[in-house]
């Protein structure tokens, strides 16, 4: 079997799930979907936008004239701090479940440059964002009630993005969500097994074969992890062992500031157009019980395939079988690696 020109299946060891790899099909012509490019440049200030400093928001708050980072509680919350956490079970048989889930969500404006984007901003601009995420998951994860915080960024319309404006979302949740929950079961195993980090030991391969790593600094290495099902999904780890960003020393922020720069500048180079994507962290449960299984890391999944109009859909046998993909993870990582690897502007 060729991992270059025969189908076959990859495992992620983080979900314990399969990966469908069909490298022959990645010249097939397209006849799909071409969807449009809105390539305007945005206004600095908005007067419309919703997270511009000064603004009026749905249900009649003004934003402060803020000049750096802006935290406030979603308008438009999808959980509540104060729903009770009871349980449902119709006939007790365990078929027709229900769970209460607090939580609570809030809103990070990057900047209150409305036209910037992490590949834009200066990275001792993304730093002041990493460090108001610390703040985040210390303040949240303090919280009895609060055992996950979610951060993410969607980015662009095509991923459901509602407004240009620079900022992402945390949610913090009683429970664990269920990609937190199976990559801990794999974590755990691992760590129970080999008693050593599965991310740090996967880590050391990568390094060593140097085939799917795009960029690595002090203290990050982005890879187009073996196992990706997005044609440019790509994996930050941090290169030492720790479980969130509340074990940051100084240099890690303004490492990861840097990695997040390059990560994002380089997907805007791949097709010429602000790259659509969905990226978030991945950190230790704040459950008050030690993690040393857990390896902080981001994942980023772009949906873009072959040109800026051009999407990847998850359906047909991915919807009932599992993930599939054409482009190799390592096709796709040495167009990533060259793109990363340019001079810096
Ligand atoms: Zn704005
Ligand atoms: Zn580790
Ligand atoms: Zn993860």
């Amino acid at each position: 079997m060729k991992l270059t020109e025969d189908p076959h299946r990859r495992l992620n060891p983080l979900t314990n799930e399969w990966v469908l790899v069909s490298p022959h099909r990645a010249t097939r012509p397209w006849q799909g979907e071409v969807s449009k490019t809105n390539t305007t440049p945005e206004p600095a200030y908005d007067p419309h936008c919703y997270l511009c400093p000064g603004n009026l928001r749905a249900g009649g708050v003004r934003n402060p004239p803020y000049s750096s980072t802006f935290v406030f509680p979603n308008d438009f919350a999808a959980l509540k701090p104060t729903t009770d956490r009871d349980r449902v079970d119709v006939e007790g048989m365990n078929l027709i479940v229900a769970e209460g889930e607090p939580g609570i969500c809030r809103v990070i404006c990057f900047s209150p440059r409305h036209d910037l984007t992490l590949a834009s901003m200066e990275p001792e601009e993304i730093d002041e964002v990493v460090h108001t995420w610390i703040g985040q998951y210390r303040e949240l994860g303090g919280l009895a009630a609060i055992n996950h915080i979610q951060i993410f960024e969607n980015r662009g319309a095509m991923m459901g993005a509602s407004n240009p404006h620079p900022h992402c979302q945390v949610w913090a949740t009683a429970s664990l969500p269920g990609e937190a929950t199976k990559e801990l079961a794999a974590q755990q195993s691992y760590f129970g097994k080999h008693h050593r980090c599965l991310l740090c030991d996967y880590l050391v391969v990568e390094r060593g074969e140097k085939t799917r790593v795009i960029y690595e600094n002090d203290g990050f290495t982005a890879v187009v992890p073996f196992w990706a099902v997005w044609p440019f999904e790509i994996l930050v780890c941090s290169n030492r062992h720790f479980g969130s960003m509340s074990e940051f020393i100084e240099a890690d922020s303004r490492s990861l500031a840097d990695m997040l720069h390059v990560v994002t500048s380089t997907y805007d180079k791949v097709f010429d157009v602000p790259f659509p994507y969905s990226m978030g962290f991945h950190q230790s449960p704040t459950d008050s019980k030690p993690h040393p299984e857990w390896h902080f890391h981001a994942h980023f999944y772009p949906p873009l395939l072959r040109s800026a109009t051009i999407r990847k859909f998850m359906v047909g046998f991915e919807m009932l079988g599992n993930a599939q993909r054409d482009i190799t993870a390592e096709t796709a990582a040495d167009r990533l690696k060259a793109l990363a690897n340019e001079k810096k502007k």
